[in-house]
C-alpha cells in the first residue's frame, strides 16, 4: 500500500465535494490515546504493536466548494527530528506531497483549517524551508487555540506549533476565526474546544440545500481530534491528550446525538479503516459506530 492516496468524492448539500488524502501513518501510545478506558476494553476493538502503539492514519480533507478549494489539516509535517519520528511511528506526514502524489496542486489551496496546534495536525503548516506549505492560502485557527498557545500554561510548553503559527502570521497567512464561521458556502468551521482549547471542527453541507433538482442533500463532519476515530464514539471514552476531557465530554454528547439524528457522514481524522462512516443511537441510549 503506498503511502499516499486519495478518496473518491462525495458530494453534499449546497454542492461542496470531499475526498479523504491519505497522508500517512503515526503511532500514537495506545494507553495515552485511550486514557481512562481500562485495557480490557478497548484491547477488543484494536490491535497494539511490540511498542505498545496503535496504528493510526493521519487523514486530511480537501474540500471543493463555491468554486474553492479547502484543506483540513496539514498532518506532521517534514520538521520532526528522526528520533521523534522514530518514537511517534510517523511514515510519511507531508501535505505536500501527499497532494502532489495524487495529482493536487498545493498552490491550488484556498484555505487550511487547522483543527488544533498539536505536532500531527499542525506540523505541516510549514515546507521544510520554514515558508508556508501552501502559498496562496489563509489558514484558519479558532483565536482561543493561538492564545493558548502563546499562554504560560505549563502543560502545553512544547506541546503546540507556536513557531509555525507564528511564521503563518509573520507571511499574512493566518485567519483567526472565533467560533462558528462560515469559510464558504456550506463549508463552516466550528470552534468545540475540549480536546484543546481552540480545537474545532468543520461541518460540510449547507443547512438549507439550495434546492435545485437533485442536488444532494446530506451533510458531514470532520471532528478533528475532538473524536480521532470511530473507536472514541462513546462519548466519554476521552483520551488523555484532552486538555478539557469534561467539555470534551460535554460538546461530544450534543454534537454526536445531532449526527444520529440527522445522518451526518464522519470524517476522522486519525482512523485507518474506509471513511466517511455514521454513528447511530444504540438501545440503551448511547452511541455506536455504523461502520
Ligand atoms: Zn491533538
Amino acid at each position: 500500500m503506498s503511502t499516499y492516496e486519495i478518496g473518491a468524492a462525495r458530494a453534499y448539500a449546497g454542492g461542496a465535494s470531499v475526498r479523504v488524502v491519505r497522508a500517512g501513518w503515526f503511532r500514537p501510545d495506545a494507553g495515552g490515546f485511550f486514557g481512562v478506558v481500562p485495557r480490557p476494553l478497548w484491547s477488543r476493538l484494536v490491535e497494539t504493536d511490540e511498542r505498545g502503539r496503535l496504528a493510526c492514519r493521519l487523514n486530511l480533507l480537501l474540500v471543493e466548494a463555491d468554486g474553492k478549494r479547502v484543506l483540513v489539516e496539514t498532518g506532521t509535517g517534514v520538521r520532526m527530528d528522526a528520533k521523534d519520528r522514530d518514537i511517534k511511528g510517523v511514515e510519511g506526514g507531508d501535505p505536500v506531497e501527499a497532494l502532489r502524489a495524487v495529482g493536487e496542486d498545493p498552490a491550488s489551496i484556498d484555505f487550511v483549517v487547522v483543527s488544533h496546534l498539536h505536532y500531527d495536525h499542525a506540523g505541516g503548516m510549514l515546507d521544510s524551508d520554514g515558508n508556508p506549505a501552501f502559498p496562496n492560502a489563509r489558514y484558519v485557527v479558532q483565536r482561543d487555540e493561538a492564545e493558548a498557545a502563546h499562554g504560560d500554561e505549563l502543560r502545553l510548553q512544547g506541546i503546540m506549533e507556536v513557531e509555525q503559527l507564528d511564521a503563518v502570521r509573520a507571511a499574512g497567512q493566518l485567519a483567526e476565526v472565533n467560533g462558528e464561521v462560515e469559510l464558504v458556502g456550506g463549508v463552516r468551521v466550528m470552534r468545540t474546544g475540549g480536546h484543546t482549547r481552540g480545537s474545532q471542527a468543520v461541518l460540510i453541507g449547507a443547512e438549507q440545500p439550495r434546492g435545485r433538482a437533485g442536488d444532494p442533500a446530506g451533510r458531514a463532519i470532520f471532528w478533528g481530534d475532538l473524536i480521532p476515530t470511530r473507536w472514541q464514539v462513546p462519548v466519554r471514552w476521552t483520551s488523555a491528550y484532552d486538555d478539557y476531557p469534561i467539555d470534551a465530554i460535554e460538546v461530544r454528547n450534543v454534537l454526536v446525538a445531532r449526527a444520529a439524528a440527522e445522518g451526518w457522514d464522519c470524517y476522522f481524522t486519525h482512523d485507518p479503516g474506509d471513511l466517511p462512516i455514521r454513528i447511530v443511537a444504540t438501545e440503551r441510549g448511547g452511541f455506536r459506530a455504523a461502520g
